[in-house]
């Protein structure tokens, strides 16, 4: 069975086509990247509209796979920006009905834990996802995926590029505030922000911001800015690790490409006896594989959506989602 994803849900528009054993024969992606601000939800969505069909035809001329071998659309539902979330929807329908094939909606979260359990062959993980809008802390318990913890504000990659935007650093600021916080030497005290489960990075932006004005060097920053958002993650996944149990931890989300963060993460889990796993890059940040391999696990569990089914939902939870295929 050969299925094609296709993910929408933020900055990112991404094609993907996987097999049955989660071999990714294509992998696809644009990204919008606007010279000034933020994203804006519909200029993305415009960006996603221009790209999907090219990024389409050129997954399936990677793949080697035509169109009509495709058995299954699979789509990014939620959670994500409404305007792009409508278009990606609309594109997986179009393509759905005029190859009469059958479609299936994918929740966002959800499909970068399969593409890790699926990639890695870890069984039973706990899943610290950490991107740019999201930052969920999740494991498996009675037919769910259960969010243990969350951020209570932004996500770790929002905060570190909404710092980046800032102190003049272009989209994706991620991987040059890794870049800069080599060179770090002096630890800045920043708010640890751990209540409970949860996390929150607002104030530790706000924060890091201020010693950016009083002139504290952009390195140290970027350092002090890792150490702790990163040991704040690290905390509240031990902690959700020894609460149910298991001994595998997986990364996914972009920021998850920190090797930082992964280091971190490796110690804990060392220290505990547990291992960690880390997809590929390209399967880390939002991509249409994740999704294509997720509605591939659905569909063969039994699912079947209707087109009237394939509603967008900006606020998918990963907790509403049946896991049908475990
Ligand atoms: P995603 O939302 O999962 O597609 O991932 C995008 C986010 O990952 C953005 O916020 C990036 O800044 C962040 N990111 C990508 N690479 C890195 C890195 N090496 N270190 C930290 N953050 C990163
Ligand atoms: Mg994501």
């Amino acid at each position: 069975m050969i299925s094609l994803g296709i993910e929408g849900t933020a900055h990112t528009v991404s094609v993907g086509i996987v097999d049955e054993a989660c071999r990714v024969l294509a992998n696809v992606s644009a990204t919008v990247r606007p010279e000034t601000g933020g994203i804006h939800p519909r200029e993305a969505a415009n960006h996603h509209a221009e790209k999907v069909v090219p990024l389409i035809e050129e997954a399936v001329a990677k793949a080697e796979v035509p169109l009509r071998d495709v058995d299954l659309i699979a789509f990014s539902q939620g959670p994500g920006l409404g305007p792009c979330l409508r278009t990606v929807a609309t594109a997986a329908r179009a393509l759905a009905l005029s190859l009469e094939k059958p479609i299936v909606g994918v929740n966002h979260c959800v499909a970068h834990i399969e593409i890790g359990r699926g990639r890695c062959k870890c069984d039973d993980p706990v899943l610290l996802y950490a991107s740019g809008g999201n930052t969920q802390v999740i494991a498996y318990a009675a037919g769910r995926y259960r969010v243990f913890g969350e951020t209570l504000d932004i996500g770790v990659g929002n905060m570190l590029d909404k710092f980046g935007r800032e102190v003049g650093m272009p989209f994706p600021a991620g991987p040059l505030i890794e870049k800069h916080a080599k060179e770090g030497k002096e630890l800045q005290a920043l708010p640890y922000s751990v209540k409970g489960m949860d996390v929150s990075f607002s104030g530790q932006l706000t924060a890091a911001l201020g010693l950016h004005r009083r002139g504290v060097r952009l390195e140290d920053l970027c350092f002090s800015i890792q150490e702790t958002a990163f040991a704040m993650l690290t905390e509240v996944t031990e902690r959700a690790m020894a609460h149910v149990d298991k001994d595998q931890v997986l990364l996914g989300g972009g920021v998850a490409r920190n090797r930082r963060l992964q280091a971190m993460v490796a110690r804990m889990a060392a220290d505990r006896g547990a291992t960690m796993f880390v997809p590929e890059g390209e399967l880390c940040v939002d991509n249409g594989a994740m999704i294509a391999w997720t509605g591939l696990l659905q569909h063969k569990s039994g699912q079947r959506m209707a087109v009237e089914e394939t509603l967008i939902d900006q606020r998918f939870r990963t907790d509403a989602v049946n896991v049908t295929w475990r």
